[in-house]
């Protein structure tokens, strides 16, 4: 998703990554924000790298506990598709 004046995605994903190893400018940090607020895909991008980060920290004993109640759920439709191919095993 591109919007005009604002930053692409794959911007945003550099800046966000980025910022995991370092303070970003304010500028970078408000245009980061605000792409978050327009772009779904990067929230929920952004939603799953925190995720896998999180399980990271809690299986490499890391200080803080992992948070999985900000994961992101399964639908009803793919928890049923899974439900139904383990039944073949
Ligand atoms: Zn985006």
């Amino acid at each position: 998703m591109k919007i005009p004046m604002m930053l692409s995605c794959k911007e945003a994903a550099r800046l966000f990554l980025e910022a995991q190893e370092h303070s970003l400018s304010i500028g970078e940090y408000l245009a980061l924000i605000l792409h978050r607020f327009v772009c779904g895909l990067c929230r929920r991008y952004w939603k799953q790298v925190m995720f896998v980060q999180n399980v990271i920290r809690k299986y490499t004993g890391n200080i803080q506990e992992a948070d999985f109640g900000s994961a992101p759920l399964l639908s009803i439709e793919s928890r049923e598709k899974m439900k139904n191919s383990l039944k073949g095993l």
